[in-house]
């Protein structure tokens, strides 16, 4: 039977990184371990740990990750299965890094809607190398449309900068019931996240291509201008409210409409398919 001991034959107590090993049968060897050795070791075993952990994390959240088929047909039913594979690892990974808190009496944010709030995090940054919004620690969720004490009005989602995503279910979920109409809250305000996550100095900080950025901005700045002349347009008119609002409007139709998207405005289309490294008009989800 093997067993472990901290003292040595001598009796004398071991210097605290020295592990004595026997084997039973005789042959006894001394393991002395130098302190660099006893912490690669407990880092190792802490490392195995976590990945124990994230593996009965990922068994626990497959039958949720399967319901993705159905909330986001357009999307992810679309996916060849090994980027499928891969879609449902950044799912599982996006929410083990965030912490979802429930708003409003009886309201529990259940772990099917976590899944499906992931998914419209990892449809937008699928393209680009993974990419968890760090940020933003802390995504709240209320049952419907909440009373904001700033605005004096009622929301229905907002990203805040001291790291909050905050949505409204009811209108997370009727995003993704119409998949066609360009009304996608979950994308849009992840749409928002992802645009400030780029400008704060963190370990994500500057993931989009600066290049393909500076050409999706002087675009977006020229359809915002000439939409100040004539405000009919493709894209609804919230999206003329600054950059912030173009952007997250401007992914709400690009993976809804996309073909509608790419005719009437190719430019920005393919400045925005660049950006984001695919293209779901050509059914192309990781460039
Ligand atoms: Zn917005």
């Amino acid at each position: 039977m093997a067993n472990f001991s901290f003292l040595s034959d001598a009796g004398w107590r071991l210097p605290p990184f020295c592990i004595r090993y026997s084997a039973g049968l005789g042959s006894l060897e001394l393991a002395e371990l130098t302190h660099v050795q006893a912490l690669l070791m407990v880092l190792l075993v802490f490392m195995l740990m976590q990945l124990i952990q994230y593996g009965v994390k990922l068994l626990r959240f497959r039958p949720y990750i399967k319901m993705l088929q159905r909330q986001q047909p357009a999307y992810y039913a679309a996916l060849p299965p090994h980027l499928r594979r891969r879609f449902e690892r950044r799912v599982a990974d996006f929410v083990l890094r965030k912490t979802f808190i429930s708003r409003g009496r009886h309201f529990k944010v259940t772990l099917a809607m976590e899944v499906s709030i992931a998914a419209a995090a990892v449809q937008l940054t699928f393209g680009l190398a993974p990419v968890f919004l760090s940020h933003f620690s802390k995504i709240l969720v209320y049952p419907d449309r909440y009373y904001s004490t700033i605005s004096k009005r009622y929301h229905c989602g907002e990203v805040n900068m001291r790291g909050y995503i905050v949505l409204s279910w009811k209108d997370f979920e009727s995003g993704y019931r119409n998949g066609t109409d360009g009304f996608n809250l979950g994308l849009h305000e992840m749409a928002h996240a992802l645009h400030f996550e780029n400008i704060i100095q963190n370990n994500e900080y500057g993931f989009l291509d600066s290049a393909h950025l500076q050409q999706w901005n002087e675009l977006a700045a020229h359809e915002m201008q000439l939409r100040q002349q004539k405000p009919e347009g493709f894209l609804r008119l919230q999206a003329c409210h600054d950059e912030h609002e173009f952007f997250a409007v401007s992914t709400e139709s690009f993976f809804e409409r996309p073909h509608h998207f790419s005719q009437h405005h190719p430019d920005l289309y393919q400045a925005l398919a660049t950006l984001l490294q695919q293209d779901p008009a050509r059914q192309v989800y990781q460039v």
